[in-house]
């Protein structure tokens, strides 16, 4: 019986280079290819896409994340989703930008939606808070009250 070596943990990090590792927070799922079962990395920290559709091609698996909505009345009754926006990677379709988690931008629901970075959505979240504040305002003033 031999007893197991010890390696430094940099000696590990060098054999283990060349596999693809895991991230943190994502799982194996298997995804079907045109009747070809792959297996892929996904991110279950937020994609909740269950992967059951059959994909054309692996760049068209994509990642992506419940929408969040803003829920805005109209003049004939029903509401309108506004502000409509999800996270998304297409890690197999070439483009590093949509490669990695951005969140996607849906303005009014018409589906002419545009990727941001992490960075430009806390730009847009810190105009949503002001754009709050002076709504706020605004329903004072028609509620009878001062702004
Ligand atoms: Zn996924």
């Amino acid at each position: 019986m031999s007893t197991p070596k010890m390696i430094a943990a940099s000696t590990a990090s060098q054999l283990l280079a060349g596999i693809p590792q895991q991230k943190a927070g994502e799982v194996k799922v298997p995804v079907n290819v045109r009747g070809q079962q792959v297996t892929v990395s996904c991110p279950r920290t937020w994609c909740t896409d269950p992967h059951t559709q059959v994909y054309y091609s692996l760049e068209d698996v994509s990642h992506r994340s419940d929408r969040i909505f803003m829920a805005v009345p109209t003049y004939n009754g029903p509401t309108e989703p506004a502000l409509i926006a999800y996270i998304s990677s297409w890690p197999f379709a070439g483009d590093r930008a949509t490669a990695v988690p951005h969140m996607v931008l849906e303005a009014v629901g018409d589906d002419d939606c545009v990727g941001v970075t992490g960075e430009q959505a806390t730009a847009l979240a810190d105009q949503l808070r002001v754009h709050a504040d002076n709504m706020t305002r605004m329903a004072a003033i028609v509620s009878g009250g001062l702004a």
